[in-house]
């Protein structure tokens, strides 16, 4: 699936691109009638995209294979982050968007992405429905049982309360009288519900045609979801093992510490991490080999390896990388930034593991 979602969004992507070049004028000035083309194709690239967006999501939710892929993050930086990918469109519609996240307190775990895909459907259904000129409100709070409450209210054409369970079904979409077109093809909502079922949560809506649609998202924290990600530390040197566990137990981390870089297979084997960082203090025969061994075998090249050694010289941070390390530490390093760093190649792995 991911290979058809590139096939089909990557010619669309270059149409779309061309067309705003057109537009900017760079090349050339448009007359009107041009300009009025250019927009054309634009405006139909653009619901094209939202369409191909929309049936591979579905696919994938449908097909039953995506599993939800929890993680911590602060809700208000999430939601801060959707809001501004979703100004610019709301300006351009002559929208106005009022955020109030205020009530949001510390951290949450869910799965961020279906989380964004069920926010963002609901957003863009809002700035769809609702005339030049129009309101847009998102207000979200952490409720006492630490749930996360989201809400997105529009001052749009409104939903009949007779389709108002109906439009949460697929293919399903309100016959309007009016002459205009919204495009889509009533699958958004479906995806909303099916992200939320899938992650716990649920959708409620209360809607006065004419004046308004009111979307109330819930979502419950799954903390006990989260997976707590392993680490090994392959170091002789037992202080620092003691400082290492001890700080990355505190994030969160599970955290294996001990020397004897000969028996790094059977180390992994055991403990299975996702990241190892591996101590070669001066270029060590024994480092060298533990990690050539490791990036060059199918238990352990998926697996990410950070270099820490004594010894910062250019020639020897090439030869690590060039044998296969994701990073290069010197010693003695900074914690701060050795925590900064695994939670960067954490991501990496979390990126391919959803790719
Ligand atoms: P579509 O992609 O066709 O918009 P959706 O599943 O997102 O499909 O929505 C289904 C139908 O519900 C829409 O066709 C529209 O009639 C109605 N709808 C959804 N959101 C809103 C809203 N904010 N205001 C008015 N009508 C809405």
């Amino acid at each position: 699936m991911g290979n058809i979602t590139h096939e089909l969004k990557t010619p669309l992507h270059s149409i779309l691109a061309i067309a705003q070049l057109l537009r900017s004028e760079v090349d050339g000035v448009l007359n009107s009638e041009q300009r009025r083309q250019v927009e054309m194709i634009l405006k139909n690239g653009d619901s094209l995209l939202e369409l191909i967006t929309h049936l591979l999501q579905y696919s994938d939710l449908e097909s039953g294979t995506r599993r939800a892929q929890y993680e911590e993050f602060k809700p208000k930086e999430f939601l801060e982050e959707l809001r501004l990918t979703v100004e610019p469109i709301a300006q351009k519609g002559g929208i106005t968007i009022e955020a109030n996240f205020g009530q949001l307190a510390g951290m949450f775990v869910s799965d961020r992405r279906l989380l964004r895909q069920a926010i963002s459907n609901l957003i863009s259904n809002a700035l769809k429905f609702s005339p030049r000129g129009g309101h847009l409100a998102l207000y979200a709070a952490t409720l006492h049982d630490g749930s996360l409450l989201v809400e997105v209210a529009d001052s749009g054409i409104g939903i009949p309360q007779e389709a108002q369970e109906m439009i949460f079904s697929e293919f399903y979409q309100v016959e309007r009288t009016d002459a205009r077109r919204y495009g889509g093809v009533g699958l958004g909502l479906t995806l909303v519900k099916t992200a939320l079922e899938l992650l716990g949560g649920k959708i409620e809506l209360r809607s006065e045609v004419g004046q308004a649609s009111l979307f109330r998202v819930t979502i419950p924290n799954a903390p006990e979801r989260l997976k707590r990600r392993r680490i090994l530390v392959v170091d002789a040197d037992s202080a620092i093992c003691l400082a290492l566990e001890s700080s990355f137990r505190k994030e969160g981390f599970e955290v294996e510490c001990g020397g004897d870089a000969d028996r790094i297979e059977s180390r992994v084997a055991e403990f299975r991490p996702e990241l190892i960082i591996l101590d070669i203090r001066g270029f060590d025969a024994s480092g060298v080999r533990a990690l050539q061994h490791t990036t060059a075998s199918s238990w352990g090249r998926d697996i990410p390896v950070m270099v820490m050694s004594s010894v910062d010289g250019a020639k020897e941070r090439s030869r690590a990388f060039e044998l296969g390390a994701a990073d290069y530490m010197v010693k003695p390093f900074d914690l701060a930034e050795l925590l900064a760093r695994v939670r960067l190649q954490l991501e990496r792995v979390t990126l391919k593991s959803v790719a």
